[in-house]
This record gives structure tokens, sequence and C-alpha cells, in this order.
């Protein structure tokens, strides 16, 4: 849909959004870039988006291009009205939620699958991601995620097993998901610049191992990876039932939690039930 609109910075100049270091604030203005990170959902004609952080909204018309029914949740009060001109400009396609995304249920607010886009803030994006690929219930509410971390956070997402990288955060994301780098972002694409590189990652849901529990994978990988230098003897031996399980199922008692791949952590997990 072609929809003529003020340049970004104008928007930014006439609401005054300085950018805000504590509420995370790295803008993206280049429509090209942000129309390629609005492409790696796949087509999003008639589907619904939820995005965490428009800010003064330069992600949000990309999705709104490419076809999307939009919710938005925005914590920042002084970027509303920019993003209230956005939803008059495509009316009946953005419902904006002014809040905190780390206290909001985006089903419960959509109410059908969506996909989640967001340009994250860096300071709370690790927990919301965390949030969205936890719980028991599986597969999730949303399609996909497309979300911009720091590239130290998107390696870590998409690490193997023994690589430095390799941890909590790669087992949550891989267990029972497919995630990719979909795209390196230079830092210089931003306004103001962060200090470090970005990336996208794309996680799209698959199949969980039969028979494992999320709170037990947790408890095993929270405690292995929180000695990461011990051997899984020290490290396991305080999580009831482990040592049994890594004899039963010929893990060794002298490993170290990175050389464990996500298949054997299912295997230990489903063991200790
Ligand atoms: N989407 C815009 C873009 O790509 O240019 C802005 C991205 S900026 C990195 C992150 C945005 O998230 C900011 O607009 C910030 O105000 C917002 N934000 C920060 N913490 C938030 C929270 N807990 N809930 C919702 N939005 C939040």
């Amino acid at each position: 849909m072609s929809v003529l609109l003020p340049p970004l910075r104008e928007v930014i100049a006439r609401h005054g959004l300085s950018a805000s270091k504590a509420l995370g604030q790295n803008f993206l203005f280049d429509e090209k870039l942000l129309d390629r990170i609005a492409a790696i959902p796949g087509p999003l004609a008639g589907e619904h988006v939820y995005e965490v952080g428009p800010g003064p909204g330069g992600l949000t018309r990309a999705l709104l291009r490419a076809g999307a029914q939009v919710v938005a949740v925005e914590r920042d009060h002084r970027c509303l009205p920019a993003l209230a001109e956005l939803a008059e400009a495509f009316p009946g396609k953005l419902r904006v939620i002014a809040g905190d995304a780390l206290k909001i249920d985006p089903f419960a607010e959509i109410g059908a699958p969506f996909h989640i886009v967001s340009n994250l803030p860096y300071n709370v994006g690790t927990a919301l991601a965390v949030g969205w690929l936890g719980g028991n219930a599986w597969p999730p509410t949303w399609k996909s995620l497309t979300l911009m971390f720091q590239r130290e956070v998107a390696d870590r997402i998409v690490s193997a097993p023994g690589t430095g990288a390799f941890g909590r955060l790669a087992i949550l994301a891989q267990w029972r998901s497919n995630a990719s780098i979909a795209m390196p972002v230079h830092r210089s694409a931003f306004t103001p610049p962060p200090k470090v590189m970005s990336a996208v990652v794309h996680i799209t849901p698959k199949e969980a191992a039969s028979g494992v529990k999320m709170s037990v994978l947790e408890n095993l990988t929270g405690a292995a990876f929180g000695q990461r230098r011990k051997m899984l003897r020290q490290s396991l031996k305080g999580v009831p039932g482990a040592l049994e399980a890594l004899h039963k199922t010929g893990i060794t008692e002298d490993r170290r939690p990175e050389t464990v791949n996500i298949a054997e952590w299912c295997a230990l997990a489903k063991e200790v039930g």
C-alpha cells in the first residue's frame, strides 16, 4: 500500500523525540533496511504482527506497508502522538497500546496467531525473548519471532555446542525452535549509534522433544551453566536425580556443560522427569 508519510526525521523533530538511553532508544530511519527486516517473517499481507517498542514508527511503517495488521506496545508516552498519526494514515490497521511489554500478553490482545517483529530495547530484550520462548505450552501462540539484538546476544542465541557462546539461551531458543541470524546490522544504521553491532534473529517453532518438561530443562541448565567451568558431576550434584540420569543417558560426568548438545540435554531432562 503506498501512503504518503512525512520523513521520520521530521516526525521526530516535530514531536521532540530525543532518544532516551534509559528506554534503550536507538532508532532506524533507512526505509530499505526497515522493509528488509519486515520481509524476514515472510509475506505479511493479512497477518497479525505484534511489535514491541515502535518508537517514532519506522519499523511499524514497514510492517504496515507489507500489509500487516499491527498491535504495537510502546512505553514512551512522547511517541504516542506520532504513532496516532501513523494509525490515521493506515485506518484500522494499527492499534497502539501505551504500556510495558514485560507486562503484556500479546495473545490476550490479538486473539489470533501472530508474528512478533521488534527492534528490541536492549535493556529488556533478553527478558522478553526468554518469556516468549519459555513456558510449558507448545506450539506457542506466535508463528515467528524477528528480533533485533546486540550481536553478542544474537550469537549466543544461535550458538552451537562446544563454543564459548553456547549456554542456556541457545538451549532455550533451539530445543523446540529453529533460530538463525537473518541479518547483521551495523551500529551506524541507528540514531544514535549504539556502541556495539547488532543482528536480527529469526526464530520459528518446531516440534518439542516428547516427555521433556521446560521446568526440568531450566533447572538442569541453570545449575550446570551457573558453574560452567565445573564438570557435570560437580555442578549437577544438587539437582535430584541428575547424576543417575547422566549415568542412564551415557553422558559422562567429567564433561563440561557447553560440550553437551541439545539432544543430550533433552534426554537428560526426560530422564530426570
Ligand atoms: N522501533 C523503533 C525503531 O526501530 O526505530 C524504535 C526501537 S528502540 C531500539 C526501542 C523502543 O522500545 C523505544 O521506542 C522504547 O521507548 C521502547 N521501549 C523500551 N522499553 C519498553 C518496554 N518495556 N515496553 C515497551 N516499549 C519499550
